[in-house]
């Protein structure tokens, strides 16, 4: 992670679009800060039998589009700054994908690998009554993030639920399925990283039944990205995880590495494929470059090396500023986080809508109606690239601006 505050970071990069588009100033001044930041001290029973009390945040940073949205990390490394940084970051990201959301985020300084099961539950439903007072489906919907999934989720909703005295599914997004969840939520994010994969691809006139593609990562963003992009007729050559990378350029079957890492625990080892380290397997001749693992994975030290035409953002923050304008320069486009990653919080979105209408939809009905709100989310982002004659990164911020600006102008707050 970058030494520089996040916040800091994030108010960087709201004054550079700010400055290109022109923004009203009283606009700027509005979204330089959240709307409210809660801290909340929560005692919890150790199973020891004392007492320890953990430090959480919730910060909603603009609803002018509609109720706040955003994850809630446990990570013992959480600022009341990073927090501040992923909720305008969520702002962005759901106006780029024209939901209906405003962003937010949360998190609690803990560390869940060092607690028990016990432990982490008496802290999530301490932590969720504490900020129940500002949240809930029509004002804040939060998600799933850094080391909390479907298990936290259900106990905020449970926990949420026993204080109004009422089922309230809505509470939270990504929830087991027997409990409100959306079917599709799983591969969603990798889904909508191989549709703007699909889409940008279109745009550069590469032909992705000849597309070589490498993807650095291989959880639930890799894994699924690399299957659809193999899906789409793409040869997937290059695939890695924490402990290495293997090459073939013959292509990857997907699912078969997928089950040797379930056994083996790494893909390092799968047969017919020469093994490589992380580093180079970004640097590999690819058409399509796939990074889905950790921030600051591409940088100003192996930028000029990337050689591939098309890079998709899976992961958040993969690629340096200063690896971003180096990219720039030699005519890779990269589709950004805030586009690429944004199939995730997307069907978020439609599982809140089930959840409002306790209606569900198949499988089917989630991917078709991902595959056209990305598509759309896409295009509005290229047309701005090209109207602005700027990045693709740029562009989504700008996109995402214009659109909580008109809102916030209609709405009379400037
Ligand atoms: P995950 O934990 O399921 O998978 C992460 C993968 O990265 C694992 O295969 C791990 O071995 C690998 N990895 C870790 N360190 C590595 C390294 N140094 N080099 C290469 N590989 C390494 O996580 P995920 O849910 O797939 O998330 C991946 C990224 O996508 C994160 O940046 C996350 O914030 C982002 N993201 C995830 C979602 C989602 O819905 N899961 C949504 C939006 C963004």
């Amino acid at each position: 992670m970058s030494e520089r505050n996040p916040y800091q970071m994030a108010l960087e990069q709201l004054d550079k679009c700010a400055k290109m588009m022109k923004l009203d100033p009283n606009v700027h001044e509005i979204l330089k800060y959240p709307k409210r930041v809660l801290c909340v001290n929560v005692p919890v029973k150790m199973d020891d039998g004392t007492v320890k009390v953990f430090q959480g945040f919730r910060s909603q940073h603009n609803d002018a589009l509609g109720p706040f949205k955003g994850g809630i990390r446990y990570h013992p490394n959480v600022t009341m700054e990073e927090v501040m940084a992923l909720s305008v970051w969520m702002t962005w990201k759901c106006a780029v994908a024209a939901l209906p959301y405003g962003g937010s985020k949360g998190g609690v300084i803990c560390n869940p690998k060092e607690m028990s099961v016990g432990e982490i539950e008496r802290l999530s439903r301490g932590y969720f009554s504490a900020i129940s007072v500002i949240v809930g489906p029509d004002r804040d919907i939060p998600a799933g993030d850094v080391n909390t999934s479907g298990r936290e989720m259900a106990w905020f909703m449970d926990e949420y639920s026993r204080l109004r005295t009422y089922n309230v599914p809505g509470t939270v997004t990504g929830k087991p399925l027997p409990i409100g969840g959306s079917e599709g939520r799983v591969e969603a994010t990798g889904k909508g990283v191989s549709i703007a994969g699909r889409e940008g691809a279109k745009k550069l006139g590469i032909e992705l039944r000849r597309a070589d593609v490498v993807v650095q990562g291989f959880g639930n963003v890799g894994y699924h990205s690399a299957k659809f992009m193999s899906e789409f007729g793409c040869k997937i050559t290059g695939l890695s995880d924490s402990k290495g990378g293997i090459y073939n350029p013959k292509g990857f079957n997907v699912d078969e590495v997928f089950r040797f890492k379930e056994k083996k625990g790494t893909l390092v080892g799968y047969p017919d494929a020469k093994e490589i380290t992380n580093e180079e397997l970004l640097e590999r001749k690819c058409d399509i470059l796939i990074p889905c693992a950790l921030e600051n994975q591409i940088t100003e030290e192996n930028a000029h090396r990337i050689k591939s035409r098309l890079v998709l953002e899976g992961a958040n923050g993969p690629t340096t500023p200063e690896a971003d304008e180096i990219l720039h320069q030699s005519g890779v486009m990269v589709v950004p986080d805030i586009l690429a990653n944004a199939g995730g919080v997307s069907v978020s979105y439609f599982e809140w809508v089930q959840n409002l209408q306790n209606y569900y939809w198949s499988r089917e009905e989630v991917n078709d109606k991902l595959d056209r709100l990305m598509v759309k989310a896409f295009n509005s982002v290229y047309e701005t690239y090209l109207r602005y004659e700027t990045d693709m990164r740029m562009a989504a911020y700008i996109c995402a601006i214009n659109r909580v600006t008109e809102a916030m102008r209609i709405r009379g707050w400037v």
